[in-house]
């Protein structure tokens, strides 16, 4: 079996995972992977799946430490709702660019200009950002939060541009003010990238998956009718596995971020996966190397840490999320 990402050059996959797995034991530590993790860091983990999988997860095992193996603001989410647990990330400059989009003193002086608006945010962004929201979301319940908010009410909506403005269509409000934040990788799947991978590949169907905000750009380019509906399944990371096992289609087009594939590729092997846009890849989430976990189990390094207040502050608005969500397979 060929060696990893360099734990040891001696070592090859299957020592490197034994140890890994010898280890997490020794902690008592559950393994959580984000879907677009590197395919050796999701085979090792007991659990992958979306953020809010993870979250609820995070939420429920009993293991006393959480190894998470993703960006840095879902490691401070499973803290926030699991404060006693021990939360490591690996690597602790694995960030989020959409996260980095807002602060805290941000969402204050926004506020200050709306004293009677509701700040919705999308779960992509820090602790200190959550704790100034009322409600968290993701893609896949951000119409539905929208729709628990009074019709009168003025909404605040962060950090994501893209999936602004598609909440705004579905819901039809225009109360809605949105923040101009983006993801730098799902900027590169736009909608010329789109309508040219769809047109080249006319008996392909088109996934787009909505629960990581990675993926809104591409959902907002179908929402306005960019590429044809009737091939485009908009899909969780549940869905889209569950489909991906059922599909007879020949080719699946995949509009989100690369790591994706690995998981739908396992889940059948006759039908072709490709990416929308092959570079779209998160340099954040391939932070997390097989060494950097091996060197985290070993040391029990990174802690990540929240704040009490800060903590309990935003511990409101992401219950209020998971309430809303709907679970999805993914890590499930
Ligand atoms: S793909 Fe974009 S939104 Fe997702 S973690 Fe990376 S930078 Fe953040």
């Amino acid at each position: 079996m060929a060696p990893v990402t360099a734990p040891a050059d001696t070592m090859t996959r299957h020592e490197w995972a034994a140890e890994v797995r010898r280890l997490a034991r020794e902690r008592d530590a559950v393994i959580l992977a984000h879907n677009y993790q590197r395919p050796e860091i999701q085979d090792v983990a007991d659990h992958t799946g979306d953020s809010l999988a993870l979250s609820r997860l995070a939420a429920s095992v009993e293991a006393s430490t959480i190894v998470f193996c993703g960006v840095h603001f879902m490691a401070e989410t499973a803290k926030i709702l699991s404060p006693e647990k021990t939360v490591l990330l690996p690597e602790p400059e694995a960030g989020c660019s959409l996260a980095d989009t807002i602060t805290a003193d941000d969402v204050r002086a926004w506020r200050a200009e709306h004293p009677d608006a509701v700040v919705v945010a999308y779960v992509n962004t820090t602790a200190a950002v959550k704790a100034e929201t009322d409600i968290c979301c993701t893609s896949s319940n951000a119409a539905d939060v929208i729709r628990s908010i009074p019709e009168d009410r003025e909404i605040l909506f962060l950090p994501d541009q893209f999936l602004g403005a598609h909440v705004k269509r579905v819901t039809g409000r225009d109360n809605i003010h949105v923040w101009m934040g983006e993801c730098h990788v799902h900027a590169g799947i736009d909608g010329a990238t789109l309508r040219e991978r769809v047109a080249a590949e006319p008996g392909a169907e088109l996934y787009v998956h909505p629960e990581c905000g990675c993926a809104t750009s591409a959902l907002y380019l179908v929402g306005s009718g960019a590429v044809p509906q009737e091939r485009v399944k908009v899909l969780s990371t549940g869905g889209m596995l569950s489909a991906a096992e059922s599909t007879t289609a020949g080719k699946v087009l995949i509009a989100t971020e690369t790591g994706m594939l690995h998981q739908l590729r396992a889940a059948n092997s006759t039908t072709v996966f490709e990416p929308v846009n092959p570079r779209a890849e998160c340099h954040y989430m391939k932070m997390i190397t097989a060494e950097k976990l091996l060197g985290a189990l070993r040391a029990g390094t990174t802690e990540i840490t929240v704040d009490a207040a800060t903590a309990s502050k935003a511990r409101r608005s992401v219950e209020r999320m998971v309430e809303i969500g709907s679970p999805s397979r993914g890590g499930e």
